[in-house]
């Protein structure tokens, strides 16, 4: 039995002060939510505060990015995932189709990322997903599956324990454009098919694969209804606490 996420990515948004106040607010508007786990993913200069503010709470904290590299070193600009451990997160984001698009990130990067994660004893939410141009061109699954392969490639069946896989059109990041709970579902089946290949069965059986792509608590519930879908990775509608904790409440 694969228990869902919801996981809200709050992206480069709120100063420090107006992330506790959303965690704050959040808090007491989850606390009940044991079908799920609950994450949030604020802005690397909110991580530490905000994970000591909801310590002892039912909400986790993720990073939204970390190093490729687990040990110190000269890499100015840099945070191992160690370091995200150390401050009390307990998830990461890696390979957010932002990141691949705007910061040139390969699934070379993803794979280191996602390992130096995994080492640390983080969770790794690794994200998949296809541009409008390569949906259109008929090559969405081919896409996700070589994303796939190229992010988890080395990644032993217990590493695999760690990792979370999120599908995110991008055509339908940000732009109100979700994609049908079908076609959602088809490509979770792909995902779950890709991974049974590359992990065996079992380990497709049990990994758990997030949709994300304009979720709002209008259309959770349609999604959460299909087989495949374990949970949300929800970008501008987790921003607001009371918007957020109606998805995480969709049961
Ligand atoms: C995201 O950033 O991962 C995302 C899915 O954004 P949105 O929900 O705003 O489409």
């Amino acid at each position: 039995m694969r228990k869902p996420i919801i996981a809200g990515n709050w992206k480069m948004f709120k100063l420090l002060g107006e992330a506790v106040d959303t965690a704050l607010a959040l808090k007491p508007y989850v606390a009940n939510a044991n079908h799920c786990e609950v994450v949030i993913a604020p802005v690397f200069t909110a991580l530490k505060m905000v994970a000591d503010r909801l310590e002892g709470s039912n909400i986790q904290v993720a990073a939204q990015n970390c190093a490729i590299q687990g040990e110190f070193g000269a890499h100015t600009g840099e945070v191992t995932p160690g370091m995200l451990k150390d401050i009390g997160c307990s998830y990461v984001i890696i390979g957010h189709s932002e990141r691949r698009q705007f910061y040139c990130e390969s699934d070379v990067a993803v794979n280191k990322k996602t390992k130096a994660a995994v080492e640390a004893g983080l969770n790794a939410i690794v994200c998949v997903g296809e541009s409008l141009t390569e949906r259109e061109g008929g090559e969405a699954e081919s896409v996700v599956k070589t994303q796939l392969r190229g992010s988890l490639a080395g990644l032993t069946v217990s590493d695999m324990e760690r990792i979370i896989i999120a599908y995110e059109p991008v055509w339908a990041i940000g732009t109100g454009k979700t994609a049908t709970p079908e076609q959602a579902q088809e490509m979770h089946g792909h995902i779950r098919r890709t991974i049974a290949g590359t992990h065996g069965e079992a380990t497709a059986e049990n990994v758990r694969v997030l949709y994300g792509g304009s979720v709002k608590p209008e259309n959770i519930g349609t999604l959460m209804a299909q087989p495949d879908i374990d949970g949300a990775l929800v970008g501008g509608a987790s921003l607001d606490a009371d918007s957020f904790a109606r998805i995480v409440n969709y049961k």
